[in-house]
């Protein structure tokens, strides 16, 4: 059974297809009048699509170093080659980091054609895949060049995940555990599919609600700024997914001590961590100082830094933390 979730954004509008064996809706997604399609994949993804109609593959390198301005023009380069038009369509099948290129691609490609989306990693499924957001790094930093360019469909295909390996799921429940907290209760009790079903819903109401990243889309980071600190550290002992769990149960920390939320809450944040066999501690080699420092780097933080908070309105975006009360949570969490 296949469940469908609209990302109501008018006429740039989609449907979430998420299900076992979803894969097989990509004929039926792609929308009439496209001839030909690009499938941009990697090798290593164990998983194949039929567009039920005439396609070439085109396979990108693996990881984050793949997400460059040169790997765009080399397949702008290939599909000009191949004589792919305005008409045509590109699918990407992959994690975050294909369908962040491969979107891109779609979006500058004959001035942007047609994009669907086969998600084949958790982080993608409930994360990367849906709200438009795509691009490529630059040597300066991630993610600085890039378009918001709404797929056409998107399909969580929950039987691709059988193969991700068991570090990429994990860093992929780091997210997961996040929507727990937007709203989305008790995730941990539903079946994978549902569960899967239930983030997209959470993310495609905030995308709809702010397309192109306000306020509103902030809350989405919660988690993030602990977890970027970390990862911008450069201390890669925790993966992604562990970041942002390290990020939530301080982020819980954080909003206890400005009085948001009580006890029980906090401990609620790392029965959710726990149930996901997620980390909630900072790894002794941090230093808190210098984690902070980071905190909003790329904002003069004069008046103290803006964070994702929980608190009795739900998660928002808080201002003026002090110092003080950031050190004091970082503590709570050794
Ligand atoms: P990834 O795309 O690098 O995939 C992880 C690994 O799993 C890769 O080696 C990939 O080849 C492999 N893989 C993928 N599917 C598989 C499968 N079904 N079976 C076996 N192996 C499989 O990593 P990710 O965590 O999916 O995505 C990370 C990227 O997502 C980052 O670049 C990040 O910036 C981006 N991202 C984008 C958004 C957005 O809104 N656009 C949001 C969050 C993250």
């Amino acid at each position: 059974m296949t469940i469908t979730i609209d990302v109501a954004l008018g006429d740039r509008g989609y449907p979430v297809h998420v299900g076992h064996g979803a894969r097989e809706l990509l004929g039926e997604v792609i929308p009439d009048g496209v001839k030909r399609v690009a499938v941009i994949t990697q090798a290593g993804i164990p998983w194949t699509v039929d567009p039920g109609i005439e396609h070439d593959a085109i396979e990108v390198p693996d990881g984050e170093e793949a997400k460059t301005l040169a790997n765009v023009e080399a397949i702008c380069r290939q599909m000009a080659t191949a004589g792919f038009t305005r008409a045509d369509a590109i699918v990407g099948v992959g994690g975050g980091v294909v369908t962040d290129l491969a979107g891109f691609v779609a979006a500058v490609y004959h001035r942007g054609i047609c994009f669907v989306s086969v998600s084949t990693t958790l982080l993608g499924q409930v994360d990367a895949a849906i709200g438009g957001k795509t691009g490529v790094n630059l040597p300066e930093g991630k993610n600085l060049v890039g378009a918001f360019w709404q797929p056409s469909a998107v399909i969580c295909d929950t039987e691709t995940l059988s193969t991700l390996p068991t570090p990429e799921y994990q860093s992929g429940m780091g997210e997961v555990a996040k929507y727990h907290f937007l709203g989305g209760g008790d995730l941990d009790t539903l079946e994978l599919d549902e569960r899967v079903a239930a983030c997209v819903q959470i993310k495609a109401d905030v995308v709809a609600a702010d397309e192109r990243e306000g306020d509103r889309r902030a809350i989405l980071n919660y988690g993030h700024t602990l977890a970027h600190a970390i990862e911008t550290a450069g201390e890669y002992e925790l993966r992604h997914g562990e970041a942002v769990a390290v990020g939530i149960a301080y982020a819980a920390e954080v909003a206890r001590r400005l009085d948001r939320i009580d006890d029980s809450r906090v401990a609620e944040h790392r029965r959710v961590l726990s149930a996901y066999d997620l980390p909630f501690r900072l790894p002794a080699s941090l230093d808190a100082g210098e984690l902070i420092d980071l905190f909003n780097r790329d904002k003069k933080a004069i008046d103290g830094v803006t964070f994702v908070l929980d608190g009795d309105a739900g998660v928002e975006t808080v201002v003026g933390v002090e110092r003080d009360v950031l050190a004091d949570a970082m503590e709570a969490i050794r």
